[in-house]
């Protein structure tokens, strides 16, 4: 799961790296090309890897970690930023969670 979020992101990141690249001259602009590739692989990579697993974590494969039932699905929010947000909670314990 990382590397596949890595590996977009460098593949995205080398587009700032090649305008970075065509902009600084000579070795200076190899080194740039490839820190800003990398860096922004690795934000790119690590930040929808760790939005990915709070997720799961919290979605615990669909069972509230206290009662060990499953989730009641009770709406969903409008689309923020392009993610649509579901909420479900515990008939248990009453616990939400919003994925
Ligand atoms: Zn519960």
């Amino acid at each position: 799961m990382f590397w596949v979020c890595f590996i977009i992101g460098l593949v995205l990141g080398s587009v700032f790296g090649a305008i970075a690249y065509w902009n600084i001259e000579g070795v200076k602009g190899v080194i740039v090309g490839i820190v800003v590739t990398l860096a922004f692989g690795l934000l790119f990579g690590g930040g929808v890897y760790l939005e990915a697993k709070t997720k799961a974590d919290k979605w615990n494969n669909g069972y509230c970690p206290n009662c060990n039932i499953h989730w009641t699905p009770y709406g969903a929010s409008d689309k923020t930023l392009g993610s649509k947000h579901k909420y479900y909670y515990c008939e248990e314990c009453y616990t939400e969670i919003e994925i």
